[in-house]
């Protein structure tokens, strides 16, 4: 069979599109420490932020003091890297389509104060009541009912080209969870903190 050029020009634009993209991840903090976590995902037109956690250690290996955030901007504390530069999360850009939680604790939280103000908020029931409490009764970060969207765990969301599964780590409870992202064929399992009885 020949292609009349048009065809063929159809055919040459579809094999460009066709591209598989890859899923890329961006590792901002959290891999050389515990805590801090902070992870951008994308994935054909879509991004991810898994977790936004307040570092436990500061850039001299000292215990975090939270003071240092005391009085400071979004753009003051970027410019000192304790807020990681993630585009339209922290920094300017465009925001990102979600930022999902693995459970309430404030070194995957606790820079959520400081987030784009619209970006969708997927965490568990279980983590929106303990950040919930922590917001009222101690000087946690509150996830804010209209941003909070629910994921059940074993049950599949969408966001965009991803598909979430969250997963729970916690004999005791659904507090704390894995979160299984899939998209383009790939799956990259974020553990979170996995605990054992
Ligand atoms: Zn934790």
């Amino acid at each position: 069979m020949v292609d009349t050029p048009l065809e063929s020009l159809a055919a040459s634009q579809a094999r460009v599109t066709r591209q598989p993209s890859v899923m890329q991840l961006t590792i901002y903090r959290g891999s050389r420490e515990i805590g801090g976590n902070c992870v951008e995902i994308r994935a054909g037109s879509s991004r991810i932020v898994v977790d936004v956690g307040i570092p436990l250690f500061d850039a001299d290996g000292g215990p975090f003091n939270a003071k240092v955030l005391e009085g400071k901007s979004t753009e003051e504390l970027l410019e000192r890297k304790i807020l990681p530069g993630v585009p339209g999360l922290f920094a300017p850009g465009p925001a990102p389509d979600a930022i999902l939680l693995s459970h309430a604790h404030l070194d995957h939280t606790g820079f959520l104060t400081y987030a784009h103000p619209e970006i969708p908020v997927y965490a568990t029931k279980g983590t929106s009541k303990m950040m919930h409490a922590g917001g009222v009764f101690a000087r946690g970060v509150e996830l804010p009912r209209e941003r909070f969207r629910e994921l059940m765990p074993g049950q599949e969301v969408v966001i965009g080209d991803f598909r979430v599964t969250a997963f729970s780590v916690d004999p005791a409870s659904f507090k704390r969870t894995a979160l299984l992202i899939e998209a383009d064929g790939k799956a990259l399992l974020y553990s979170g903190d996995l605990r054992t009885l």
